[in-house]
């Protein structure tokens, strides 16, 4: 069933239903993946995104299955390169939505990885780009004291 659709132009009213796929799900029975999928089918319709606007990567492993049982674009990848492919999607096309889907592999080494667009501060991105580098370290530790986010 197609979701209930408003004035035109408007998202569409979806359900949890309008992201499930038409794949079988191959978890062990028990997975803890199985919750997880259900609890991001659920929220999706609460985003607010139309789905076509929506990519869900992966790299590789159980979890990695993700992007089959999602009603929405997606890529399953390879090992370890899940952030690099969805920084590069989100550079190409800023107006997606992209999620990286991992386990419990050190894909973003601990960190977080969070996907924008500077609006304001190019010049300090310039001067980080100019740092001297040994390797692709740089040879004196960047911080940035303050960041301000506007959606
Ligand atoms: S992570 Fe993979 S191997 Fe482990 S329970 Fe889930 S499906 Fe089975």
């Amino acid at each position: 069933m197609s979701p209930a659709t408003g004035a035109p132009g408007a998202t569409p009213k979806y359900t949890k239903k309008d992201f499930e796929s038409d794949q079988d799900v191959r978890w062990c029975p028990g997975c803890g993946d199985y919750a997880i999928l259900s609890a991001v089918q659920k929220t999706m319709p609460d985003l607010g995104i139309p789905r076509e606007d929506i990519v869900f990567i992966s790299g590789i492993g159980c979890s990695s299955r993700f992007p089959y049982y999602m009603n929405t674009y997606g890529f399953h990848t390879i090992h370890g390169r899940a952030p690099a492919l969805a920084t590069g999607l989100k550079l190409a096309r800023p107006d997606l939505k992209v999620f990286i889907v991992t386990g419990d592999a050190s894909s973003l080494d601990d960190k977080y990885t969070v996907f924008g667009r500077v609006v304001d501060g190019m010049a300090v991105v310039e001067a980080i780009e100019q740092a001297p580098v040994n390797g692709e370290a740089p040879v004196t530790r960047i911080e940035l004291s303050r960041v301000r986010v506007q959606r």
